[in-house]
Parts: C-alpha cells; structure tokens; sequence
C-alpha cells in the first residue's frame, strides 16, 4: 500500500530534473550504481559496461592496462541483489539496535527535560533580580541585584544553547530510524519504474544517501576459507541424499575453492555511518564496528549456499569433469 504522503514524495522523485542533461540514456546512466562501486581487489573504479547479451560491470583497471584481473560480473544481477537485500535489510543492522536506540533517545529526552526545568528557573531567577534591582535602584541593594540579574541572564543564555544542542541531537537520533524505512520503502517504489531512466537517475542519487560504497567481489572472497561452520550446514543439507562417504568433505572443499572464484561472487555494501555513530559504536560495544552486509547474487556460491538439487548437479558435473581429466 502507498499511502499519500509517499505518493507525492516518489512523484517528487520521478519528476523530470530540468537541471540535468543527458536523462540518463547513455551506458552510466543505466546504471544506479554509478559512482558507488569499487573493486575491492584494486581499489579501482567498477564501471558498467554495454554488452549485447546483457550489460556488465567491469574493473576500470582491468581493462585500462590490465593491472587487475577481476572478472567482468553480470550487471542485472547485482542490481536485482543490491535493490533486494537494501529493501529488506533490518535497519537495526546499520543503525544502533534497537535498544540502544530507544536508551539513547530517553537519556535525551531527560536531558531536554533538566534543562527546560532549570532553564525556566533561571528565568524567574532573572526576573525577580530585575524586579528588585527596579525596586532598590539607587541604592547599594539595588545594585547587588543588579549584578545578580546579570549572572542569571548569562546562566540563561547558557542554558538557551545547551536546551538548542540537546534538541537538535534529540530529534536527529529520532528521525534517522524513521529516515531509514522511509527511505527503503521509496527503494521498492523507485524499483517498479525501473524503466525510466530518469527514475534511474533518482535512484542512484537516492542510494547514495544511505549507501557509502559498494565493493563488488566479482571474483569471490580473496582468502580461502575454510568451511569450518559450512560443514555442519552441509551435513544437515545432504541429510536424505544417497552419498558417498567421502563426498560430504568433497562438497565441502569443492564449494570453498569455487568461492574464490567468480562463481563465488558477491557485493559487499558499505553504508554511511557518522563520526557520531563510530564514536558511540566504540562505546557501546568497546570496539570499531563494521557497518555492511553482504549480498550475494542469484546462484552465486558465496556465502554458505543452500545445499539443493542445483547445486548437487553443478557439484557432480565438476567431479565426473575432474575424473574425466585425471583418466584421459
Ligand atoms: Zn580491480
């Protein structure tokens, strides 16, 4: 359901931005990741490239002077990956829990409330100060209230900023957990206009809002892993298939040497987080966080990828072809 409020605020999304040219009809332009991918092997620039078969993105230094080997990675299915795994991430995964969260916003809000309550004082403070400085003027009484009333004008004025401050970091701690939904909802609005390149458009410009950079491991992990907490999934998975003793630890090893291949590949989404939230990260939890997930793209043997009849074939496939080149 869209209500009204997201309804104008996606029509103010699509609407044509007169202040751009070129609407998005060239290669980057297509391509809602523009300026947000890296390589994570290099450091450089992924870019997306137009095939016939279906556009790819590509490493610019791989193809500039070969320094990189990172292999080309199909583009639909990344976008497809990103958009998905974007529009249902658990906010509480990038933003402070939701704990946290709800500690920080009351310890706050107690805060304002202190010092609303002194700051009201200090004011009655002052004007009973002014009231007998009027009262006594002339005299050596009157000037002592006098000056009383100027310390409790300048405690005031203290307390204004402070109450300003406190406010302002009051109702941004509010908003960033509202902003984040509000902002994968208008992922999967943006998504169905996908067509419109000038919605593509917004569309990177709205990533770029939450997201930082996205690194695209297009040819898998590079270190082995080695499968440890894999195994256990693995047993579970082959539960009930008529296997061979020694194809479990096979199945195992086949996938993790696959897993730094490109049939390992996967997208690795840095989001933005503020030098307030590391700060608050390192407090909380005595160490730096790390604040990306990672998504992994349709048939892709990141991860730990379920055990199924597809992936079973692929796995036999590769075996007879390996018994096939040790034999011949
Ligand atoms: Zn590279």
């Amino acid at each position: 359901m869209v209500d009204k409020a997201q309804f104008l605020r996606v029509q103010k999304l699509i609407e044509p931005n007169r202040g751009k040219k070129n609407g998005g009809r060239n290669e980057q332009g297509y391509n809602v990741f523009q300026g947000l991918t890296f390589c994570p092997y290099c450091g450089g620039k992924v870019y997306l490239k137009p095939y016939e078969a279906g556009h790819r993105l590509y490493c610019f230094n791989k193809y500039h002077d070969k320094s990189c080997d990172a292999p080309r990675i199909p583009y639909a299915i990344c976008q497809d990956a990103v958009l998905d795994q974007c529009e249902r991430i658990r906010p509480e995964r990038i933003l402070p829990t939701k704990d946290a969260h709800t500690k920080l916003c009351k310890a706050l809000r107690k805060q304002v409330d202190g010092t609303t309550a002194l700051l009201e004082e200090r004011k009655e403070d002052a004007a009973k100060a002014n009231n007998l400085a009027l009262k006594h003027e002339g005299t050596k009484r009157g000037d002592y209230w006098d000056a009383e009333a100027v310390k409790f004008e300048a405690e005031q004025g203290e307390l204004e900023q402070e109450l300003k401050e406190l406010v302002e970091k009051l109702h941004r701690a509010e908003s960033v957990q509202r902003n984040f939904a509000t902002w994968q909802t208008d992922i999967a609005t943006l998504k169905t206009e996908l067509h419109n390149p000038v919605v593509r458009r917004r569309l990177n410009d709205h990533l770029g809002q939450f997201i930082d950079r996205i690194e695209v491991f297009a040819k898998g992990l590079p270190e082995r892993y080695d499968g440890d907490d894999f195994r256990d999934y693995v047993e579970a998975g082959l539960d009930g298939k008529h296997t061979r003793q020694d194809e479990e630890e096979r199945l195992v090893n086949w996938v993790c040497a696959q897993q730094r291949t490109k049939a390992g590949a996967f997208l690795r989404v840095h989001f933005k987080v503020s030098d307030e939230r590391r700060q608050r990260d390192l407090e909380l939890w005595d160490k730096a966080m790390n604040h990306y997930i990672d998504v992994v793209p349709k048939d892709s043997l990141a991860g730990h990828p379920a055990i199924n009849d597809s992936l079973w074939e692929r796995f036999k496939i590769q075996s007879k072809k390996r018994v096939r080149r040790k034999n011949g």
